[in-house]
């Protein structure tokens, strides 16, 4: 079966670091080339610079494509789930998305670390996630624990399965999608700083796709759950790049029914 291809999370330069700046419509006609039947724009938020918001709704009106959709990336950073979202912003939205950028993750290999550092650690992680989630009006969870993934695949499952799984019964609870990044794909060697952890590149990230194979297989299997994919992408050509995704999508059998369709709202 077909996958419906809607990429949710799209970076077009408005916040800092973020690369390539390009229109909408140009961010269409790519994603047209991907067969993208909806795109969504989602600058990230991480500040309380967000001008961009209106601006980019007047330009998203004026195309006046029902195909294309104004969203945000929230960075969830504050263990109060407090946001700089303005609510007249929010108005201007037709979705939002959220999840922790900023969290030492570099930090949970280091081998002098304890378990009470360790604790400290994914107790902080538990309560951005959880508060952001509770206190927000949010569409789509983004990349889940793709950071601590990415530098220590399965190693502390055992901090991360009870997060995992409290975070799952609120986005089940407030309808809230789980993302398939594309970026957990995209890196198939190890951070520099992980590099004596494994044996080889392809040990790596074979065990970094078993532990996303058994988190997505819980939230499929154990949870009334949508999915949503996200290219992630901060250069014009990465647009609508979410075949990765897709295929990992197959792989656990997810189905178009739970795959999060949304709509617009403004
Ligand atoms: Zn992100």
């Amino acid at each position: 079966m077909r996958l419906k291809r809607r990429d949710y999370h799209t970076h077009n330069g408005f916040y800092r670091g973020s690369g390539e700046v390009w229109t909408i419509k140009q961010g269409w006609t790519q994603a047209c080339q991907q067969n993208i039947e909806q795109l969504g724009i989602s600058p990230k938020l991480e500040s309380k610079e967000q001008d961009f918001v209106p601006y980019l709704r007047k330009q998203l009106d004026s195309i006046n494509n029902y195909k294309i959709l104004l969203g945000l990336e929230i960075d969830a950073r504050d263990i109060s789930g407090d946001t700089f979202l303005s609510p007249k912003n929010q108005a201007l939205l037709d979705y939002t998305m959220i999840g922790p950028h900023n969290m030492p993750s570099q930090s949970i290999i280091w081998s002098e670390l304890d378990d009470e550092d360790l604790s400290e650690y994914f107790t902080a992680l538990r309560n951005i996630l959880v508060n952001s989630l509770e206190k927000n009006d949010i569409d789509i969870w983004v990349h889940p624990f793709l950071q601590e993934i990415e530098i220590s695949c399965d190693m502390h499952w055992k901090y991360l399965e009870p997060i995992y799984l409290e975070v799952l019964s609120i986005c089940e609870r407030k309808s809230i999608a789980v993302e398939i990044n594309a970026n957990y794909f995209r890196k198939r060697s190890p951070p520099k700083a992980a590099v004596h952890l494994w044996k080889s590149d392809n040990e790596y990230y074979q065990e970094k796709i078993t532990i996303l194979t058994r988190m997505f297989r819980i939230a499929l299997n154990e949870f009334d759950i949508q999915f949503s994919f996200g290219s992630d992408s901060h250069d014009l050509k990465k647009v609508g790049d979410i075949g990765e995704c897709i295929k990992f999508a197959k792989t656990l059998g997810i189905i178009n029914k739970n795959l999060l369709n949304l709509n617009k709202k403004t």
